[in-house]
């Protein structure tokens, strides 16, 4: 790939990093750090305003707005648990904001099969990679999220760490992002390696990594309930979280398809 082909890549990522560094911090702290460092700030602070706007708007609405309807009063968790779980949170936020950034770092250097037009595949192209992409991902992330049930290791020192939240009155919109660093990391890869196998538009990648969490296809239970109750856009993830039975990921709604696997 040309130099000038690379650069479009570059002007898309300084363009995010000006609207959202731009934004909320002054020019003078930001813009002498390296375009690395600046995309790594970039994701850390656009990621840490979404938790945070998007947690505390959900709890406004289930524990106060709409008190005792979604949420038994007895099931509202404490302040004491919400503090917790975005302490965790905030403690894996600079490490879940890495991955895109080295991931935007390699499609830069013309280290991916990364594409920055649509006109440079065809639609018809573009359309067959993006249900790909979906996927394959969607398979990368459940299979990574059964490795860290299926192996004891991996479950004991990285995954248990979002599954202490085990209880209707422990899960909260704050606990989604409540996870070990390696944890989030493991889930994100799945994006990062299909740059290597699919040609993949780079500004749908950017989008796709931040909707797939918030994805919806696999259940029956409405995906703004699990966003509320857990902070966690993966439909299953309050049952697969507070019942125990569960936890084997072989009986829940929807995932037939990969179980079968
Ligand atoms: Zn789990």
């Amino acid at each position: 790939m040309g130099q000038s082909y690379m650069q479009m890549f570059v002007e898309e990522t300084s363009f995010s990093n000006r609207m959202v560094l731009g934004a909320v911090l002054p020019t003078s702290f930001w813009q002498p750090l390296p375009h690395f460092l600046q995309s790594w700030l970039r994701n850390y602070t656009a990621g840490t305003l979404i938790y945070f706007v998007a947690s505390f708007l959900w709890c406004f609405y289930i524990y106060y707005y709409k008190f005792n309807v979604y949420v038994h009063k007895d099931a509202i968790p404490s302040i004491k648990t919400i503090f917790m779980q975005i302490y965790v949170s905030m403690k894996s936020m600079p490490w879940f904001s890495l991955v895109p950034a080295i991931s935007e770092y390699l499609v830069e250097n013309g280290w991916s099969m990364c594409f920055p037009r649509i006109s440079d595949v065809g639609w018809l192209s573009y359309a067959r990679n993006v249900g790909l992409y979906c996927v394959f991902v969607e398979l990368g992330v459940y299979w990574v999220h059964r490795m860290c049930h299926d192996i004891r290791p991996l479950y004991k020192y990285i995954h248990a760490t979002h599954h202490v939240y085990n209880k209707q009155n422990m899960v909260s919109p704050f606990a989604g992002m409540a996870l070990h660093p390696l944890d989030g990391i493991l889930n994100s890869l799945p994006h990062m390696v299909i740059l290597y196998i699919v040609p993949t538009h780079f500004t749908t990648h950017i989008l796709l990594m931040f909707l797939v969490l918030m994805d919806n296809k696999h259940s029956r239970q409405r995906k703004w309930e699990t966003l509320a109750f857990n902070g966690c856009g993966v439909p299953y993830c309050t049952s697969h979280n507070i019942s125990s039975q569960l936890w084997s990921l072989y009986n829940l709604d929807g995932l037939d398809v990969w179980n079968s696997l």
